[in-house]
């Protein structure tokens, strides 16, 4: 009789934590770049890989299992991204054809819709906690270059030397894109493949609430000056609680023009769509056909993940609202 009870009370306690995790699932999903040329890297640099992103998602999670909310969770994956020479955001970030590096992030609640990005920073160790700074702290929703720098020097976020973001391998992928720049055709080539790394995240906390965030050095050889889709509202980064939240990696310009985040979310909104219909005829579809390369990671507020490109790799991964790790590169 005893034992029946524990047994029963096992059972209902049990049933009790599935029910309150079930209620209120919390997940998240990564990217750290979509490109490459369909060639493998070597096996220790995949190992590489493989453990810095299931670093920043487990980063992530925690806040999440803490009932830390979305847009910490996002910041938290991110700045361990940011802080890895291995991705193209914060140290590690791509060289401008100037020899420069300029950063640019955004970030993005989907509670409320605001959001908040800085564009073509220099001296910001962690631009996505600028870019959160900029929502918090700011009216307005965009700060860029030297004003940008100023703002996080004066709400006290880390400030770098311009030459800590100085990484061989970056500096080399300058020397070869410069070398490459023979036709205007073949720099655009160049450009369109090499673009691996930038990172983004997307999140879902216990209150039901998403957000998404993106941070990049852009383009390798990029024009100075030039800002891309990264810390672009509705091209790059875009959460809504009523749809989805996305971050995209991939050839600026075209999520630009296409307003890639957005359209994602505007498809789930007005068509109906799921995520899974939505993310796949944005980025397999549209961008396709307007020869926009690259990808897309995001999830809804039920916790439903995608992670779709177009291109021969995608560095990527999710801890699902069952606790399912994964990650992975290739198609
Ligand atoms: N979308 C970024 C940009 O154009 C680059 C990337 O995602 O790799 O700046």
């Amino acid at each position: 009789m005893k034992h029946n009870l524990t047994a029963l009370l096992l059972l209902v306690s049990g049933a009790l934590t599935m029910s309150t995790s079930a209620a209120s699932p919390v997940a998240i999903v990564i990217h750290a770049g979509a490109g490459g040329k369909g060639i493998k890297m070597p096996a220790d640099k995949e190992k590489q890989y493989h453990e810095t992103l299931t670093k920043a998602l487990r980063a992530g999670h925690a806040v999440l299992i803490k009932k830390g909310s979305a847009l910490e969770a996002v910041q938290a994956a991110i700045v361990v991204m940011e802080d890895s020479i291995l991705f193209n955001a914060g140290k590690g970030a791509v060289f401008t054809s100037a020899g420069e590096n300029e950063l640019d992030a955004s970030i993005m609640d989907g509670k409320t819709l605001l959001a908040g990005a800085v564009g073509g920073v220099t001296v910001i160790k962690n631009p996505i906690h600028a870019a959160h700074a900029v929502m918090k702290k700011t009216p307005h929703v965009m700060l860029a270059g030297e004003g940008a720098d100023t703002f996080a020097k004066k709400v006290g976020l880390e400030i770098v030397p311009r030459k800590y973001f100085y990484t061989e391998h970056r500096w080399k992928q300058l020397e070869q894109w410069k070398a490459k720049q023979k036709t205007k055709e073949q720099s655009q080539l160049e450009m369109t493949r090499e673009y691996l790394g930038t990172v983004g995240c997307a999140a879902l906390d216990s209150k039901g609430n998403i957000a998404a965030g993106t941070s990049t050095g852009g383009l390798t050889g990029k024009q100075y000056g030039r800002i891309g889709d990264s810390p672009i509202i509705a091209a790059g980064t875009y959460a809504d609680n009523a749809s989805c939240a996305i971050s995209c990696t991939g050839h600026g310009e075209f999520f630009i023009r296409h307003a890639v985040a957005f359209d994602v979310s505007a498809r789930m909104k007005y068509a109906n769509e799921t995520i899974e219909q939505a993310a796949k005829a944005v980025v397999q579809q549209t961008l396709k056909k307007a020869g926009g390369r690259g990808g897309v990671i995001g999830l809804d507020t039920k916790g439903n993940i995608v992670m779709e490109f177009n291109t021969p790799a995608m560095n990527r991964g999710y801890i699902d609202k069952n606790g399912k790790l994964h990650t992975a590169i290739y198609k």
